[in-house]
Parts: structure tokens; sequence; C-alpha cells
């Protein structure tokens, strides 16, 4: 890294949107572009090899945040794992590619996002996409982004699906295309069997006008005036500024954009005072309207003599969007399968095959919040994400549990687990379909999704053009600036927010 040296963009954060606004800006030749990274690069089969992905839950790669005790989770701390390597979680996650409910965004531009409907970010998603499968208005080819079918879905995984077509739900080869509803396989972010992270996609080492800066913590935003010219970064101990020239782009994601912006003064200014730190623009939204889908699994122990390998297996093959009553416009569960006994969030060792299956609420009116700790940067933010805190997420989780149920007692599936009165003994199941039952399982086993958002939210802390409220030259552009979280998974959305800030800078 050269000192003198100016950039015309610097992004913090070479995460999902990361590597998006970097690799679309620096497609330009005449500009240059500095990829800031705090983690190093995702070399290896622990990054490539899909079944891996579970090796870098608490490992160096990983931030490791956890919640405040939950009041609505038996006051169980929240684990909220979140890459920290180049790729962010996009190097970590389990690679499903899930853009979520048309009516989904069809709600953003009334809450302050006007060209974030459905039809608006359709472009978005397909301008990045190389669909391997799929040919249609929903979809593009061609796109740096590989989606492409599972390899290896697993019988047990196949069964879930047959069980949930006996229960009445209907199948669906495309959860990415006219309609979400239904049970089915999921598309997944690889290329020939491979991760394709968003630095796969879109990072390309031999541009010579982008320079990716990795291992290098970013500690604030440094300001002359009213400008923000760079960022202050410790790099393998060493300080120093990254300055640009035009613009900086926030990507540090759900928990770290809100906690960069407040260590730079950037935020509520009670809080700010209160921590010590000069208020340079009172943004109350900073750090608020933080969400995150919350979800129970069941698990259900396989038959003696089911036998699964492990390597092969993406771990989450098969799930479905079904909605939690009967006339909703849109469905607003999503349940995920996966195999294995998924004990203590999947971090404990699977002793027993099984399958394990359940629903998150998809679009939850639970609000929480991302905090300063201290005003000391190396400290890691304070995080609380009242899962479940509104009864109407609680009741929709409690109908999605009964749905579960119902899914595991058909032949197709109920025929390949073992005695059901063995889940239930170890309490693997709930104790029965009670709201008291299901709330008890529910405050029990409950755990985050991983798909924290809304801290920045567009709207409140950022202009539709995704600008920082208050400051000149200063972007936002990661799952963070997300209004109102979507039914599905987040990838794909902060590579959409990624493309779409590129976009606008051009
Ligand atoms: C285990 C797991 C499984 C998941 N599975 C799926 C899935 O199957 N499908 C799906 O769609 N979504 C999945 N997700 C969620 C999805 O991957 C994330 O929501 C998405 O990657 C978020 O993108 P982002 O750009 O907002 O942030 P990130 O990708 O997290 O990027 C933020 C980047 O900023 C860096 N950074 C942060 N602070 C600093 C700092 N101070 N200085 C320098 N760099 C910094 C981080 O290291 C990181 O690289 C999963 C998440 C996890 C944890």
């Amino acid at each position: 890294m050269d000192e003198r040296k100016s950039y015309d963009y610097v992004i913090v954060g070479a995460g999902s949107a990361g590597c998006a606004v970097a690799g679309r800006l620096s497609e330009d030749p005449e500009v240059s572009v500095a990829l800031v990274e705090a983690g190093p690069p995702a070399d290896g089969d622990l990054f490539d090899l899909p079944a891996r992905f579970a090796r870098q839950l608490k490992s160096f790669y990983d931030w490791d945040f956890q919640s405040e005790p939950e009041p609505q989770l038996g006051g169980r701390r929240a684990y909220l794992p979140r890459g920290r390597v180049v790729g962010g979680t996009s190097s970590m996650n389990t690679m499903l590619y899930v853009r979520g409910n048309r009516v989904d965004y069809d709600r953003w531009p009334a809450l302050g996002a006007p060209g974030w409907a459905y039809e608006d970010v359709l472009a978005d998603f397909k301008r990045s996409e190389d669909n391997r499968t799929f040919e249609d208005e929903f979809h593009g080819s061609g796109g740096p982004l590989t989606v492409s079918d599972c390899r290896n879905v697993d019988p047990l995984l196949e069964a879930w699906v047959d069980a949930a077509v006996e229960a009445g739900h209907q199948r669906n080869a495309d959860f990415n295309g006219a309609e979400q509803e239904g049970v089915g396989i999921f598309q997944v972010t690889q290329r020939d069997g491979r991760r394709c992270s968003s630095s796969r996609a879109f990072l390309d080492p031999r541009r010579p006008n982008l320079e990716l800066i990795h291992s290098a913590l970013a500690l604030g935003l440094v300001f002359e005036g009213d400008r923000c010219v760079g960022i202050e970064v410790d790099r393998v101990g060493e300080r120093r500024t990254i300055r640009c020239e035009r613009e900086l782009v926030l990507s540090a994601g759900a928990y770290q954009s809100p906690h960069l912006l407040l260590l730079s003064g950037i935020g509520p200014a009670d809080q700010l005072r209160a921590a010590g730190i000069a208020v340079r623009v009172d943004l109350p939204g900073v750090g608020e309207n933080l969400m995150d889908h919350a979800g129970s699994f069941l698990a259900l122990p396989a038959k003696e003599g089911y036998e699964h390998d492990p390597d092969a297996s993406d771990w989450t093959e098969v799930g479905g969007f079904l909605p939690s009553a009967p006339g909703l416009e849109a469905p607003d569960l999503q349940f995920h399968a996966a195999i294995g006994l998924n004990l203590d969030e999947g971090l404990g060792p699977s002793t027993r095959a099984g399958v394990s299956f359940g629903p998150y609420v998809g679009r939850p009116d639970s609000r929480g919040w991302v905090r300063l700790r201290t005003s000391e940067p190396y400290a890691k933010p304070r995080i609380a994400h009242n899962f479940l805190a509104a009864e109407a997420d609680r009741a929709k989780l409690r109908s999605g549990l009964r749905l579960a149920l119902e899914i595991a007692r058909r032949p197709a599936l109920a025929e390949r687990l073992a005695d059901p009165a063995e889940a239930l003994r170890s309490g693997l199941v709930p104790a029965d379909e009670s709201d008291a039952a299901l709330d008890q399982f529910i405050r029990r086993t409950a755990f985050a999704f991983y798909h924290p958002s809304g801290t920045c939210a567009i709207g409140s802390v950022v202009d539709p053009d995704l600008r920082l409220r208050g400051v000149e030259n200063v972007r936002v552009a990661d799952a963070s600036v997300i209004p109102e979280l979507m039914t599905g998974n987040t990838n794909a959305p902060a590579i959409m927010i990624g493309e779409r800030a590129a976009l606008e800078m051009r």
C-alpha cells in the first residue's frame, strides 16, 4: 500500500455488497478504487468447498458477535457469525440464492425508498446473475455471479420435499421466479460445485486500478471540514489514512457500518455524547431498526442404517416459502431443512444422523439496535435484536412450527425417521402443539438466521441513492440499508444493493 496515494473511491468492507461496488466501479479503467478489508484473503478449500462452511464458525475468520441477553429466547445471547475475510459473509454462508418476495420490495417505496420496488430491483439482480438453469424474464445470464442447482441433494432432504407436498404444499422449481410460494430445492451461488462468493464473482486481481487492502481494520471516517477525505485504518499494528478524492462507501455490514458511523460522530446525538464522542451529524436512525429472521428447527433422528456423506452436502439444500395463515398476499415464513441434528445452532457435533427443519419469520415486526459499547474502535458493538419481541412474530413462528410438525408426520418422511417418541424425550421437538408448549420450545431453541439488516435504512439514514444524510460524499451500501427485511436470505439482496450503488455513482 502506497501511503501517499489517494484513490477516487474507497470502499470499506470487502463483503457481499462491497465487492460488487468495487468490482463494478473499477470496470472503468480511468478511476482508481481501494477496497479495504479487515480480514485476510479467502484462500483454500475452507472457503471453496461448500460442505466446509461450518468449520469457519467461531474460527479466526468469524467476527463472532453475540447479542445482549434476548428476553424471548429465555435470556440466551444469540450467536451472530459474520465473515471476517475477503468476500465477507459471502465467503462463509451456505450459498442459497434467494431474493425475497415481490411484495416485500413493493413495500419499500412507501418507506422512503422510491425506485426500489420489485420491478426496479429486478434489473439489478439480473445484472449480477449468470444462472445456469433458468433463462427467462426473471433471470440473467452472463453476469459475474454464478447461480446453479445444488449438485447433491441428500435423499432424506428429497423426502422432506415429498412430505411437504403430501402435506398439501405445492412444489416450486424456482423460488426467484414468477411465484415464491411452495417447497423445493434451493439454487446456490456455486460455480462447478465450488463457492462463488462475491469476491470470486466481482474482484479481478489483474485490474491495475483496483487495490485490495486486506488485513486492515477501519477505525473511523476522516474529515476535512464537512468533507470525508478517507478512512483511518490499523494495518497490522500501524495506523494510517487511506484517502479518497470522490466518495467513500461504507460496506462493512449491518453491525459494523453503523458502528463505524457512531465511532465517527454520526448518529443519535445523545448516545454519542454519552460515549464522549463529538457530534458531527445528529442522525437518530443510525444503529436503529435492526432486523433479522428468527426461527426454530425440529431435530429428528433418522432410522438406524441411514448414512450420510457430510462432504457431499451443502447442509441446507431444500426448504420453501409458506404463508402463516390462509389468504395472505405472500408467504411470510421461510423453511430450511438441513441434514443432521441441529444442536446448539449447528455448532455442536452431530452425533446422530437425521434431519433438522423449521420456519423463520419472514417479515418480522420486532426491531433491535446496534450501539457503542465504548468509544474504543477495537471494541465490538453492543447488539440487541429483541428477537420475537412482537407477539405477531411469535404467533407466526408457532404457526410455522405446526406446519413443520405436520410435514414430519407425512409418510414420505416419517417412514425414514426413528421413533418420534425418542425425539420428544430428547427435547428435539415441542412437547405438543399448544401455544404454551410451542412458546417454551421457541424460548429454548430459537436462533438467528444470520440476516442482520436495517441499521442504516434507506429513508432514514441514507437517501434512495444511498447517500448518507448530512455528509457530502459518503454512501452506505450493504444489508444495513434494507428498510424492511424481505422474506428470504440476504446475500443476493446485499449484492443487488452493491450493484445499485455502483450504478448511482458512475
Ligand atoms: C453462517 C451463515 C450462513 C448464511 N447463509 C446464507 C445463504 O445461504 N444465503 C444468503 O443469501 N445469505 C446467507 N447468509 C447471510 C448473507 O451471507 C449476509 O447477509 C450477506 O453476506 C451480508 O452482506 P453485507 O455486504 O451486508 O456484509 P458482509 O458480507 O458481512 O461484509 C462486510 C465486510 O466488511 C468487513 N468489515 C467490517 N467491519 C470492518 C472494519 N471496521 N474494517 C474493515 N473491514 C470491515 C467484514 O470483514 C466483511 O468482509 C448467511 C450468513 C451466515 C453467517
